[in-house]
């Protein structure tokens, strides 16, 4: 299906965001809710992202250009859009580096959203990015501390974006308490990545607790194993990709 004229930014972007739609819905990151996004590549004050809708379903003609400073859709009579897309434009107002925002509700990472004092650090060489030097694990966002006692949990002003991304700082994740969490990344490729092995270390922290005392990697570990990895995201991206469209195919023959 064609993209929509208005959207300038090159269709190699448009097609990876659909397929990163595609592979978080198959990697179980995200099921019906969840989004992802990344920044225009010939305009840092712009991102792309779809309309609302399961990302499961996403094509490149449901995809919008969304003005960073506002956290609107830069389409005149616009379909509706996802309720927390302030999550992702006020991201990009605090972060000049991060390229793309993937938010989701992956099950093995709630826990850690809901039990006071439990960290997400790394435990396996895979997620190392969820540590490293001055990072202690990711952060835990309250959004009563916000929004009072009576939200509906969602980010659903540019107020809350704000204080979400300010509780962000220059980490890699931040988790959101009794809701999920929000991973970025300099590229949609390694964005994708992370959220899929933040949940993989999370259920293997959860695996592992009952068993004894657990060994988490130490900041120079976390560094280096993150360095490492990050620089062959193409051997999953294109795995993950292949899975994904089978996946659709077989769905849609059905
Ligand atoms: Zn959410």
């Amino acid at each position: 299906m064609a993209s929509p004229p208005s959207i300038d930014a090159s269709a190699e972007l448009l097609q990876e965001l659909v397929d990163a739609n595609h592979i978080l819905h198959h990697q179980g990151i995200v099921d019906a809710f969840g989004h992802v996004s990344v920044r225009h590549d010939r305009d840092a004050a712009r991102f792309l992202m779809a309309r609302n809708m399961a990302p499961a379903r996403v094509q490149p003609s449901d995809i919008l250009e969304y003005a960073v400073d506002s956290g609107e859709a830069l389409t005149p009579d616009p379909p509706r859009l996802y309720l927390e897309r302030f999550i992702h434009s006020e991201i990009y107002k605090a972060r000049p580096d991060v390229m793309a925002v993937a938010h989701n509700h992956s099950p093995a990472v709630l826990p850690f959203c809901i039990a006071r004092g439990a960290l997400l650090k790394p435990v396996c060489h895979m997620a190392g990015f969820l540590g490293g030097e001055n990072h202690d694990g990711p952060a835990l966002f309250e959004i009563r501390d916000h929004a009072g006692p009576a939200s509906d949990l969602l980010i659903r002003s540019r107020e809350l974006g704000a204080a979400l991304a300010r509780t962000l700082g220059p980490a890699r994740v931040v988790l959101m308490r009794g809701h999920g969490c929000t991973v970025v990344a300099e590229s949609l490729r390694v964005a994708v990545f992370r959220a899929v092995y933040t949940e993989v270390n999370a259920r293997l922290l959860l695996q592992a607790l009952p068993l004894g005392e657990v060994e988490f990697l130490t900041a120079g570990e976390a560094d280096a194993t993150r360095v490492t990895n990050e620089g062959q995201v193409a051997r999953p991206w294109a795995l993950w990709r292949e899975q994904a469209q089978r996946s659709l195919q077989a769905t849609e023959a059905k």
